[in-house]
């Protein structure tokens, strides 16, 4: 059963999706369902012995194509609505232990293509008001699968958070006749001093509000409201870039660091929206080596975020770090 229900009080949609209490849940290594198949072994959801990415629609999506009739009735109060729309699993490799960060430069351009060609794609949709790109890394971040992959979820509404930002980038616009991203990266490149790592295309930083110790958010420099925007050497650039990134991550306490990477850009479905700008953010749960950042009490319920850290402090750390690749 799945369907979507209106939370009248927060204004926002609940996706209930009961099928996805029984997805494959940390299997074995030797039953991973995004490894290739092999010759008389166990069939993987890629009928393929070898492949580079691979991308298919999720096994227990939470948005369906041909979604469900909802299985209560809807009223004035409880609005309720059909779940549909598209949930997509990006495989990076056919290589199981291993992570982004350390897949080679190349592999990462052929990766953001994917993501802009996915975009595009799902974004033509009729019934698709926002393609949402996010992985999930590490247990701590509630992954279900080991294997190096990323998700899609085309949305048939805006998603909430997504919401609110366009809504202030909007009022930016209109009250500055300015883009609120360029005007922050402007500050970020005057104060330097929560840099992270840039190049030619992008820049990285610390966020001066940032909700997470090591939080990052990448911009593109140039102003693009989405990955359609990307010419060839942006693409380019943003793989370089983003590798930097994840090879600090790493480098930071010696582990592969789990984060939630998503990025955010211009919803899909034919309007102009010139006042958004396509930018990548990460949170990471871990606020030192040893100890976790958990959403307690004063973030999940009255949505304010407690950071513990200084975010100058934090870009320092992650700016210092050498990475070579
Ligand atoms: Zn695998
Ligand atoms: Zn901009
Ligand atoms: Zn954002």
């Amino acid at each position: 059963m799945s369907e979507l229900r209106w939370n009248p009080m927060l204004e926002e949609w609940v996706i209930t999706a009961t099928h996805r209490q029984d997805r494959t849940f940390l299997p074995p290594r030797n039953f991973c369902p995004l490894c290739p198949t092999k010759k008389g072994k166990f069939p993987t959801e890629i009928p393929e012995d070898r492949y580079e990415i691979a991308v298919f629609e999720n096994k227990f999506p939470s948005l369906q194509r041909n979604a469900p009739k909802p299985a209560v009735g809807s009223n004035a109060l409880y609005r309720v609505a059909p779940a549909q729309g598209i949930c997509e699993v990006v495989v990076y490799t056919a290589r199981h232990a291993t992570t982004l960060a350390a897949q080679p430069v190349e592999e990462i351009y052929k990766l953001v293509k994917v993501w802009q060609d996915r975009y595009r794609e799902l974004g033509a949709r009729k019934f698709i008001k926002y393609v949402y790109i996010f992985e999930n890394k590490g247990e701590i971040t509630g992954v279900t699968l080991h294997h190096p992959h990323g998700q899609i979820y085309a949305f048939p509404f805006i998603p909430p958070k997504v919401k609110t930002e366009l809504s202030a980038a909007k009022k930016y616009f209109a009250k500055n006749k300015k883009c609120l991203f360029c005007d922050i990266l402007k500050a970020e490149k005057k104060n330097k001093k929560r840099m992270v790592a840039e190049n030619a295309g992008f820049a990285a930083f610390v966020p001066f509000y940032s909700r997470f110790p090591y939080e990052v958010n990448i911009l593109s420099k140039k102003h693009k409201s989405s990955l359609l925007d990307f010419t060839e050497k942006d693409m380019k650039e943003l793989s370089l870039l983003l590798k930097t990134v994840l090879v600090k991550y790493d480098r930071l306490f010696n582990f592969s660091f789990p984060y939630i990477m998503l990025m955010h850009q211009a919803p899909t479905g034919g309007k102009k929206y010139e006042y958004t700008h396509w930018h990548m953010e990460f949170y990471p749960p871990y606020r030192t080596e040893k100890k976790v950042k958990y959403l307690a009490g004063c973030e999940a319920g009255a949505g304010s975020f407690i950071n513990d850290t200084l975010a100058e402090e934090k870009a320092a750390e992650l700016r210092k770090l050498r990475v070579k690749f």
